[in-house]
């Protein structure tokens, strides 16, 4: 399905002046190809096709009179090209119909609105504020929708009014809007490590970084040696770059996959992470008591943290596409709290990964208990937990 968005652009001032000149650029072989197909079909009665045409336009970029337009992107002049080509048999296609409408119209400088298009090749930073055009590098945006995500196809950029704007056509992949849902509702635990477990007894293997992470630490040793201002030292940053974005990528990708499955039902409760995080800072580690956990470090933790964050914030998107919802809820003592009976205790928890009820001996893998617990509160309203905590 394609979907259309609209941001607006901050170019600086070199970035205008390259705009101004693909806006010119586009122009100029609109018209002049408009010109050349109406030459051609008044004096010989024949009609030059599209590929003659851009094949023309490579060959003005070589002559000295109009090499300033190797200046312009090829693609953006093809795409002038294409769409000038589309226009005029429109009007062909139309008057065979008997339908009235105009012959594709000559574009002017002194037109309000100037535009290009690029038909590929335009890309998004992660913070989606940022784009890259073509010839014209990565340019400040804003208001790009969070929940559009896809192949970028066409993106026309605009010049209205002393702004600037690009708007963007989004496949993003998606034959039928309405999926069909199990209609159900499903709590999810997340781990100190990228582990996942869910109230349906499932556990979702760690992503393995193991290859990758070995790599970091190796690249980052490096980087240590490496004198300050020296040629190698920026070597060797470049390589811990790539190492960093590779993990970011595979770490992304796997909660892209992860979240799309999960969002086929009607409903997810996860833990709201705010709420534990604020209550880990206050009372040091109220859940999940261990060694293990003290052991993991700081940055992994982090990191960890932000991968789930991300990971909601999917889900939510994509649980709302399919016309789904994201609950969140306090995650005090669903990890202590046995979902047969009730019964709260830290001794509960006889390991990391073991649970077992001191009450009534309910046992099962501790991460399934998170899970169900929390299912429990999405089910039930956010304040049974409050009442327990009070
Ligand atoms: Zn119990």
């Amino acid at each position: 399905m394609l979907k259309a968005c609209k941001i607006r652009l901050y170019p600086n001032k070199e970035q205008k002046q390259i705009i101004a000149s693909q806006i010119g650029g586009s122009r100029y072989i609109f018209n002049r190809m408009l010109a050349l197909k109406i030459y051609t079909y008044k004096k010989f009665g024949k009609n030059i096709s599209k590929y003659d045409l851009i094949k023309r336009a490579t060959k003005l970029r070589k002559r000295d009179k109009t090499s300033w337009l190797k200046d312009i992107d090829s693609q953006v002049l093809q795409q002038s090209i294409s769409n000038m080509d589309s226009a005029y048999k429109n009007f062909f296609r139309r008057v065979k119909q008997g339908g009235a409408v105009g012959f594709p119209k000559f574009k002017s400088k002194h037109h309000s609105r100037q535009s290009f298009q690029y038909p590929q090749r335009v890309k998004l930073n992660e913070n989606k504020n940022k784009i890259y055009l073509p010839k014209v590098g990565w340019v400040k945006c804003k208001g790009f929708r969070k929940d559009f995500i896809g192949k970028i196809k066409t993106v026309t950029i605009s010049l209205e009014a002393y702004q600037y704007h690009a708007s963007l056509l989004i496949d993003d992949g998606i034959e039928n809007k309405s999926i069909n849902h199990n209609n159900q509702i499903v709590g999810l635990d997340v781990g100190v490590k990228l582990v996942v477990a869910d109230s349906n007894g499932n556990k979702i293997e760690a992503l393995k970084l193991e290859r990758e992470l070995t790599k970091l630490r190796k690249r980052a040793k490096q980087l240590s040696r490496k004198k300050k201002g020296s040629n190698n030292r920026f070597k060797a940053k470049q390589k811990l770059a790539k190492i960093n974005l590779k993990i970011a990528n595979k770490r992304k990708d796997f909660l892209h996959k992860l979240s799309t499955k999960y969002s086929e039902n009607q409903a997810i409760v996860v833990e709201d992470l705010k709420i534990k995080n604020m209550s880990k800072s206050a009372k040091g580690t109220t859940e999940t008591p261990g060694k293990n956990v003290k052991a993991k470090s700081g940055l992994n933790r982090v990191i960890t943290q932000q991968s789930w964050g991300m990971f909601f914030e999917m889900l939510e998107y994509k649980l709302k596409r399919n016309g789904g919802e994201l609950i969140k809820v306090n995650p005090k003592f669903t990890s202590q709290t046995c979902p047969k009976c009730g019964y709260i205790s830290k001794e509960n928890r006889l390991s990391q990964s073991k649970f077992v009820c001191q009450k009534c001996n309910y046992s099962n893998n501790a991460d399934i208990v998170g899970a169900l617990n929390i299912l429990d509160r999405g089910i039930h309203g956010n304040n049974a937990c409050d009442k327990i905590a009070s």
